[in-house]
């Protein structure tokens, strides 16, 4: 299937990284599902991403609502009649030291950001080895990668990505289908610009190239491993963090 004719699901595309992986997917000429909790801000992406109107389709729901999403998946490869890329990013922090971390707050982040991949990993999988053709592209983390002061749950939950992603790869080759991980660095998007000053100065000082990331680095990444220009690549992870994970 030639990229220009692909049909992807992005998963939290309404703002920051996912909005820009949704533009980038358009502007390869594929058909983007866009998924997010935000319906407000899922209503202002026709104007953000200047789409042709069938081209964008954007749907309100929780990645974590099991039956939610599998419905979701279903709905989108029947109506188009195939499914070639879902990209899992969705995510949340729930920051705080492990000595002090809620249970809640261990099992929200977990299942925000990992089951949830899980839970639409398996529902695409079933559609693309029926065509024996797709690409699964989950979004881990430096800190799932090296680990990270203050975020035991977010950590754990972007290395969890890492053995979904692997496993996925190997058990989905035979059948034609992909799947690999993108581990950004720090990205400027709102989930950072909460971060207080201190922190972004002890993070800038850690990054080889010396700047913060831009949602549209992570975003080529992405769009690389949902194209055919990675058809031979699958099981990885592309760091897009500076030079921090060497
Ligand atoms: P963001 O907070 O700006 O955007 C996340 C989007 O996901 C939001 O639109 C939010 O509404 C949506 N979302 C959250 N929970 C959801 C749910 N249960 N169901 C549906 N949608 C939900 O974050 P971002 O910075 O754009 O990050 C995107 C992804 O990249 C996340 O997985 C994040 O962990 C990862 N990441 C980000 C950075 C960074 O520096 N920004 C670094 C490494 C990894």
């Amino acid at each position: 299937m030639a990229d220009n004719e692909k049909v992807a699901i992005v998963t939290g595309a309404a703002r920051g990284i996912g909005l820009e992986i949704a533009r980038e997917l358009l502007g390869m000429g594929m058909t983007v599902v866009a998924v997010d909790l935000r319906e407000d801000l899922l209503a202002k992406l026709p104007a953000a991403t200047n789409a042709p109107a069938d081209k964008l389709d954007t749907r309100t729901l929780d990645v974590t609502d099991s039956a939610g999403f599998t419905a979701l998946v279903d709905e989108v490869a029947e109506k188009h009649g195939r499914l070639d890329v879902l990209v899992n990013n969705a995510g949340i922090t729930r920051d705080g030291l492990l000595l002090r971390m809620e249970d809640a707050d261990w099992e929200l982040v977990l299942k925000v950001n990992l089951t949830s991949a899980f839970l639409g990993t398996r529902a695409a999988a079933r559609h693309m080895i029926r065509q024996r053709s797709g690409s699964i592209i989950n979004l881990s983390s430096y800190s799932g990668l090296e680990g990270n002061r203050g975020q035991a749950n977010y950590a754990s939950s972007k290395a969890g990505l890492l053995g979904l992603t692997k496993t996925t790869a190997k058990e989905l080759a035979r059948k034609g289908v992909r799947c690999n991980a993108v581990a950004p660095g720090f990205i400027q998007t709102e989930m950072t610009d909460v971060l207080p000053q201190q922190a972004k100065d002890m993070a800038l000082a850690q990054i080889p190239l010396k700047r913060f990331g831009q949602p549209a680095d992570v975003a080529k990444a992405v769009a690389f491993l949902a194209s055919d220009a990675s058809n031979y690549i699958t099981g990885q992870c592309i760091s897009v963090d500076g030079g921090m994970h060497t």
